[in-house]
């Protein structure tokens, strides 16, 4: 058993076959450990960008890659050999800050190679999710690297922050701190096709009324204040990400809007209902049930 942790920079690029954006991959870095976490060797590879020929300068400032820099690197192919080589062989686990890097990856990967399946990868874990279980965390909110490391006590400015390798390096020190092979276990996924169609789906908003998805129980309402009958005073409509339609209740008589939207994710689907007043100017949110 061994571990790679790795570390991606990108730079923004606009990619005419998608006609979209893209975060094309400029640096490799990543750092091999045994199974008690010791450090057994590094790589890192610079990128020779072959969508955006120019770095951005937000990513010019936050790497200090100049664009001299990527025009020596390597190709996309030749860096992911490298990365394939280092990580030796499907039993190696990978692991990155967030799942972010290995989607860029995947993308890089269906763009350069056309599949979004990184063959060379056996096992991944986030270590974010699992380095986040031991901080106490009431907000749920997802901590960056650097505020990790504050709370573990390791100082960032003794990494070169933001630099694939430097932050391979600094995510490194984080798992050592709470390293435990039987609990970092639970967060190891097989990267099988399953672990790329559930990276690779894309949530969504469902926008139409008659989508047999939709429970139609949702749009059920009643007073949220004194859970009386209430009186329907128009149709629905899809507005905002939600559906939405405005109710009396004689009772309270009062007048309030009920908004209600099906997010559909991967294996769930979320419902979101937010009642609102509407008798003042602002709509101020009251309740969310
Ligand atoms: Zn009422």
């Amino acid at each position: 058993m061994q571990y790679v942790v790795m570390d991606l920079e990108w730079n923004t690029a606009y990619a005419r076959r998608y006609g979209s954006f893209i975060n094309e991959v400029i640096e490799i870095g990543a750092v091999k450990l045994d199974k008690n976490f010791d450090i057994i060797d590094t790589m890192s590879v610079i990128i020779k960008p072959q969508i955006g020929k120019k770095l951005m300068g937000r990513v010019k400032e936050l790497t200090h890659l100049t664009n001299n820099d990527v025009l020596s690197g390597v190709t996309y192919s030749q860096a992911i050999k490298e990365l394939s080589d280092f990580l030796e062989n499907k039993d190696s686990v990978l692991l990155t800050w967030g799942d972010g890097d290995i989607r860029v990856l995947s993308k890089n990967n269906e763009y350069f190679c056309g599949t979004n399946h990184l063959d060379f990868i056996g096992a991944y874990a986030d270590a974010q999710k699992y380095c986040q279980s031991f901080i106490d965390s009431s907000s749920g909110q997802q901590i960056g690297l650097s505020s990790a490391c504050e709370k573990f006590g390791i100082n960032p400015e003794d990494f070169s922050h933001h630099r694939a390798l430097g932050d391979s390096l600094m995510t490194v020190e984080c798992i050592r701190k709470v390293f435990d092979s039987q609990k970092l276990a639970k967060y190891i996924h097989k990267c099988d096709d399953s672990f790329y169609e559930r990276m690779n789906f894309k949530s969504y908003v469902i926008k139409d009324i008659n989508s047999p998805l939709i429970d139609k129980s949702k749009f059920k309402c009643v007073c949220d204040i004194c859970g009386g009958k209430v009186i329907r005073k128009n149709k629905w409509r899809f507005v905002n990400q939600s559906f939405r339609a405005e109710f009396y209740c004689p009772n309270c008589d009062r007048n309030f809007r009920l908004c209600v939207r099906f997010k559909q994710y991967f294996d769930r689907l979320e419902v979101k209902r937010t009642f609102s007043e509407i008798n003042t100017k602002e709509n101020i949110k009251v309740n969310h049930k």
